[in-house]
């Protein structure tokens, strides 16, 4: 416990501190600032000089900002068959790019304020671990070592690359180059058809670039639910420049004028240039990076640090949270473990043991799941009853133009307890949210059926999957039923 830690004799260092927090993410900053918030003397590390990590500044928030500059250029575009049309969108890139800083630059600026009004001391500096109890940072005005009872370790992920490619390139993007937005390819390939990468494909090709997607296995989104993933697919496919799925990039070639990249795929070899090429085939953990190995902390050979439920390592003073303990890697997760660490830190009983995490792919139509999904119940042979409600039976996304969504409920045979729910369509990022708490609630059908849901909106799909089930559904037919004679 938190008393029993702060006993501890602490071996020399240039400074003291209670609780350590490496990396200033969405994890590390959570952590420290609730465990600030109960009492615990904090420490911040973070390299970067701003806090906030990948999420704020070259993830989550960046990519959504640019995401909404690309739906309003797709919206206003959709209307044309609808009786308006505008001219043709001037874009300013470079306004734009400043704008997206800006709104990062705001988030960044606030979780700076607050670090401080907590008496949170934020160390600007790459730490490394020396000993159980001391790491040493490193900045560019020199080293200092630190000195703590207890840490925990939120130093998050980094863009995995390909091998084979040409180094320092500067055509050859991760995802933190494509967010700078410093210029616009005409042709952009990118590689991995996972979520960011499709996103990136989506502001880019909304922008103007011809965009083209190459994806290993043979889908979009692997893991995601084929259903959810269809009319996305269908949708970029009239966006896009080419979408080749079951397709692997075997070489990238700097030309003067381009990058000759060779793909290998159903059709054989082909070869193609492009102006730049962003590689998003995964995030790989730090853990690797910051010398737990070396004192004696357990991390597996992926690079993630192995974790009990209170986010302990196997090292019990020091915890390990956000997308450095594993998957998923999402911002969300990293906050609520950092949370938990920070409560366990400080004494209290808490545990990071939610029912289910939703995740949400920011793409046009968006796409969206939590907890059980249908693929995951037909490996593990888990049975269900499912609602499946398509958007076309929704006023709502009719008045939207938007009739291609989908909403499925997957529930428990007898209870009906709500098992899993996957959306796809406009705001399914949205929607995703009260299928969470149905679920974390242990809400069944009849649940979700009875509870009035307002008209007209998206959120009815939901309701009308559980009354599919339920056999009370009056907005669709029930599942096989057949014409009776008025
Ligand atoms: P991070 O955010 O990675 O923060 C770790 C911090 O630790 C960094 O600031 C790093 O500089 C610092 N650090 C590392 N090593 C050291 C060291 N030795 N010393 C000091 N500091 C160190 N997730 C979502 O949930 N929703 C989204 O929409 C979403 N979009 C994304 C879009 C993109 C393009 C990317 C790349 C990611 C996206 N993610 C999204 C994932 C999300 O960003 C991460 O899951 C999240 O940031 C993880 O938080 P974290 O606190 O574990 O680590």
């Amino acid at each position: 416990g938190a008393a029993g830690a702060a006993l501890t004799e602490l071996p020399e260092a240039d400074r003291e501190t209670g609780l350590l927090v490496v990396g200033g993410g969405p994890g590390g900053y959570a952590a420290a600032f609730r465990a600030a918030d109960l009492g615990l003397e904090v420490t911040l590390v973070e390299r970067r000089s701003r806090l906030g990590g990948v999420c704020l500044n070259v993830g989550c928030i960046p990519s959504k900002a640019l995401l909404h500059a690309a739906a309003l250029l797709d919206q206003a575009a959709s209307f044309a068959d609808h009786g308006i049309r505008f001219g043709r969108p001037r874009i300013d890139l470079e306004q734009l790019a400043a704008w997206k800083e800006d709104v990062v630059a705001r988030l960044t600026r606030g979780l700076a304020q607050m670090a401080e009004r907590r008496g949170v001391r934020v160390l600007q500096g790459e730490a490394t671990f020396e000993h159980p109890h001391r790491v040493r940072v490193r900045n560019d005005e020199g080293e200092r070592t630190v000195a703590f009872h207890q840490a925990i370790v939120a130093a998050g992920s980094r863009p995995l690359l390909l091998e084979n490619m040409p180094a320092d390139d500067p055509r050859l993007w991760t995802s933190d180059d494509a967010l700078r937005l410093a210029t616009l390819p005409r042709r952009l390939l990118v590689i991995g058809g996972g979520v960011i990468g499709l996103e990136m494909a989506q502001v880019y090709a909304a922008l103007g670039s011809r965009v083209t997607v190459v994806e290993l296995t043979d889908g979009l989104l692997p893991g995601v639910d084929r259903d959810l993933v269809r009319p996305l697919q269908k949708r970029l496919q009239l966006r896009l420049e080419a979408i080749a799925t079951s397709t692997r990039v075997s070489s990238v070639q700097p030309l003067k004028r381009a990058l000759r990249v060779t793909t290998v795929g159903p059709e054989g070899d082909r070869r193609g240039e492009y102006d730049a090429v962003l590689v998003a085939v995964g995030r790989r953990p730090n853990g690797d990076r910051l010398g737990l190995a070396e004192i004696g902390v357990h991390v597996d050979a992926r690079g993630f640090v192995q974790v009990d439920p209170q986010r302990r390592t196997s090292l019990p003073h020091l915890f390990a949270i956000g997308d450095l303990a594993g998957p998923p890697m999402l911002a969300h997760k990293a906050t609520h473990e950092g949370k938990v660490a920070a409560e366990v830190a400080a004494g209290l009983p808490s545990r990071y043991e939610p029912r289910c995490v939703p995740a949400i792919a920011y793409t046009d139509p968006e796409v969206a799941w939590v907890g059980l999904t249908e693929e995951e119940a037909r490996r593990q042979q888990i049975r269900y009853e499912r609602g499946t409600v398509p958007w076309a039976a929704s006023g709502r996304a009719l008045g939207m133009d938007r009739p291609e969504g989908m909403t499925k409920a997957l529930f428990e045979p007898d209870s009906r307890r709500l098992l899993g729910v996957g959306i796809v369509g406009a705001h399914a990022g949205d929607l995703i949210s009260e299928a969470a708490l149905a679920i974390e609630m242990g809400a069944d059908a009849a649940d979700l059926a009875l509870t009035v849901h307002p008209h007209p909106t998206l959120s009815e799909t939901l309701a009308l999957a559980a009354e599919l089930v339920e056999g009370t559904a009056t907005d669709l037919l029930p599942p096989g039923s057949r014409r009776r004679k008025p």
